[in-house]
């Protein structure tokens, strides 16, 4: 986090994939159960809030035309949320530089709720403790919890409730980029739906032990064979060319292709700094995606950037 002159607050936030999604039944209130193992990428959007007598937002980047710019973006409902908890009335002029692809699967409009609250709790001085936020951020939606947090975390209940998983090393990653994004709750009923043609009931989810062990032990052979997305199967049926895009991926040596939560991002885990070089390169020069990235995890939620640690 960087504090600049004129009362601006700005802070780095970091996109997810998702190693484990296991979707669980439809519950009553609409959600899933989930195991929901997160590991934070670095891939980042920058939230800045400066102090203003009202609320506003501006997105800049590349995608950032396919970004609300009104009320409805998260991270105004985030600063908005948390102005409702203070002693007097606050507002903030808020400024996101997206890098994390939108509608991704990569939980870009969570990481800019969850870095609107760490700019705006530390603009306005509020002070609120790191679990008032993570309660706040619950609110706001499953997935800002986890971008408050950072690291590699287990989500359950609808992914909101977070255990951090020690993890014995970096990871190296290849996101695929698409062109146009998929609707999260797209994905999630067309995922009910194939389940209920085929007559499916759903297990309650299980934490995988194999990924665990595979994470402590920094064991990227053993955590790119556990890679597991249940919602894979209803993004290649609602953008069947992402089978391709996986294909692309294992044919050219990952250790593991998957969907990167609702999709489209398709994201490889591979053996090394240069290995990944080499993929996106090669990822890159082909029909198979839009463009590709490298980047590593864990990383540090924007949480990490509170309480006077830079950026
Ligand atoms: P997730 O992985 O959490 O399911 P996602 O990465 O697929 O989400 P987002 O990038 O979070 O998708 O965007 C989902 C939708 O949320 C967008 O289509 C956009 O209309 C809306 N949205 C609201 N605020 C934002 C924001 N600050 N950044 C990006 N999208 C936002």
């Amino acid at each position: 986090m960087t504090s600049a002159p004129m009362d601006s607050v700005t802070v780095r936030v970091p996109a997810k994939v998702n190693l484990q999604l296991a979707v669980g039944p439809l519950r009553d209130d609409g959600y899933h159960d989930l195991v929901n193992v997160f590991h934070a990428v670095s891939i980042y959007d920058h939230v800045t809030a400066v102090a203003a007598d009202s609320f506003s937002v501006r997105v800049v980047g590349e995608e950032a035309g396919l970004v609300p710019d009104g009320p409805d973006n998260l991270a105004v409902r985030a600063a908005r949320a948390l102005a409702a908890r203070a002693d007097r009335p606050v507002a903030a002029w808020l400024t996101i530089r997206k890098s994390i692809p939108v509608a991704g699967g990569m939980a870009g409009g969570s990481a800019d709720a969850a870095g609107a609250l760490v700019a705006c709790n530390d603009l306005w001085k509020l002070g609120l403790p790191r679990e008032e936020l993570l309660e706040i951020a619950a609110d706001i939606g499953s997935d800002v919890p986890f971008a408050l947090f950072g690291g590699t975390a287990v989500g359950t209940g609808r992914g909101e409730l977070l255990t951090a998983v020690p993890t014995g090393g970096r990871f190296h990653w290849v996101f695929a980029l698409a062109e146009g994004g998929l609707s999260t709750p797209a994905v999630y009923a067309r995922c009910d739906r194939l389940r209920e043609a085929r007559g499916e009931r759903p297990a309650p989810p299980q934490e995988s032990k194999a990924m665990m062990a595979a994470l402590r032990d920094g064991d990227a052979d053993a955590l790119g064979a556990e890679l597991v997305n249940d919602l894979q199967e209803a993004a290649v049926a609602m953008r069947p060319s992402l089978a391709a895009t996986l294909d692309a991926g294992r044919e050219r040596g990952a250790l593991g292709a998957i969907v990167s939560g609702s999709g489209p991002t398709c994201a490889f885990l591979v053996a090394g700094e240069s290995k990944a070089d080499d993929l996106a390169r090669a990822l890159t020069g082909s029909a198979v995606c839009h463009a590709a990235v490298t980047a590593y995890g864990p990383v540090r939620g924007a949480l990490a950037g509170s309480g006077g640690h830079p950026v």
